[in-house]
């Protein structure tokens, strides 16, 4: 492979991760935003005009690319600079004096473009950019985007907002009145009174760095009703589907009936009321009293440790296709005060969070007495239906 192509794959890939930086940029500051933080000022006190000079600073950054590419390729291969290498075998389709003059009429351009954004910053005050002609759409009789700036800034500092993770080039912001997606060189903008949310499509992933059990992305389609504006697409994990519903005034519609997975606490807690309805009933005499966690439904669950019992040191579970281990626990009398949610949130509010794998197999404190109890000890009381 030649020298060049090398120098080319990873010039494009430095570009591509300060443009998305992952994760790992983004903690270290090696970001655009990063690096420019103070002239682009603080995005919770005014955050339109943070996200105007931010955009302006990626068109920027987008139009030294090219400049970039070949003043770097020159400096490397042909002047040899700081490379011990033969620069004849560089690998060249064209001569240095065609790459030479690429390279400036790529800095031609880069100054060119830095000039007009000066010019729409200093004379133009913004009013010419993508952000401002976008924002000017909501904009009353007599009123101008700066109008509805100030209304989306005053509301995006509020705390009740939805958001997605703010460390992410593309982020979505819902606030009582604007659903407000950040994009790469812009905004997307929508009014809560009038758009539309409907569920498109969704992808699945058996292992992200984010879960490990996995996660789902919904595709949201955002159009505005009575309003001739385009209609844009918000990316989101299924996990903030509830958050996200409950910040809209309208119900997200899912005419396709696309299935949305559950967060692992969600899937957890399933599992866990399956496992108390294998396990059998217990009869209990005494009186019942409401639930001690939620007092909303009676007591519905009593632990009688079955695997002490069945004189069992250890069990064997299946979970995810694999067979684990269970240890023992220790018996304990303790009359029944708790329903089936309460008692399997108090079970995962004891778990190891960041390993939701080894929850099925580990145990958790009784209650009332905290003697360790596993799941083939949560028995439902005859007298209880199971909840669904
Ligand atoms: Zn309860
Ligand atoms: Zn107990
Ligand atoms: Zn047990």
């Amino acid at each position: 492979m030649s020298l060049l192509l090398v120098y080319s794959v990873l010039y494009a890939l430095v570009c591509v991760c300060l443009l998305y930086p992952p994760t790992e940029f983004v903690s270290s500051g090696l970001t655009v935003e990063g690096v420019f933080s103070r002239w682009l000022g603080d995005p919770t006190t005014d955050f339109i005009g943070y996200q105007v000079r931010r955009a302006a600073l990626k068109r920027i950054f987008v139009a030294f690319m090219p400049f970039g590419y070949f003043a770097l390729a020159l400096k490397l291969f042909h002047e040899g600079f700081y490379l011990p290498i033969d620069v004849s075998g560089v690998g060249m389709a064209v001569g240095w004096d065609t790459m030479a003059l690429l390279c400036a009429v790529c800095l031609a351009f880069f100054l060119t473009y830095c000039c007009f954004v000066f010019t729409e910053s200093l004379v133009g005050d913004w009013d010419w950019t993508p952000i401002a002609k976008t924002l000017e759409d909501f904009a009353g009789p007599g009123e101008n985007w700066r109008v509805v700036a100030s209304r989306i800034n005053s509301e995006v500092a509020r705390a009740d907002n939805y958001t997605t993770d703010p460390r992410c080039p593309i982020r979505v912001v819902v606030t009582e009145n604007w659903i407000i997606q950040v994009n790469l060189f812009g905004l997307d903008v929508a009014c809560q009174e009038n758009a539309v949310f409907t569920l498109h499509s969704s992808n699945d992933f058996a292992i992200s760095h984010h879960h490990v059990l996995g996660i789902q992305f919904l595709n949201l389609v955002v159009s505005c009703e009575g309003h001739n504006r385009k209609s844009f697409v918000v990316r989101i994990p299924s996990t903030d589907f509830e958050p996200l519903s409950l910040r809209l005034r309208r119900q997200i519609q899912n005419a396709d009936s696309i299935p949305i997975a559950k967060s692992p606490l969600d899937k957890f807690m399933h599992t866990f009321k399956e496992w108390a309805g294998r396990n059998p009933r217990v009869e209990y005499a005494g009186e019942l009293e409401p639930c001690v966690g939620c007092m909303e439904r009676p007591a519905e669950v009593k632990l009688v440790r079955r695997c002490l019992e069945e004189n069992v040191r250890s069990v064997d579970v299946e979970y995810n296709g694999q067979f684990l281990r269970l240890s023992t626990c220790v018996r304990c009398q303790c009359r029944p005060m708790w329903c089936i949610d309460c008692m399997s949130k108090w079970f995962i509010a004891r778990q190891d969070a960041d390993r939701p794998g080894t929850w099925l197999t580990s145990r958790a404190p009784c209650p009332t007495c905290r003697s360790p109890f596993c799941l083939r000890d949560v028995c439902y009381l005859a007298s209880r239906v199971p909840a669904e």
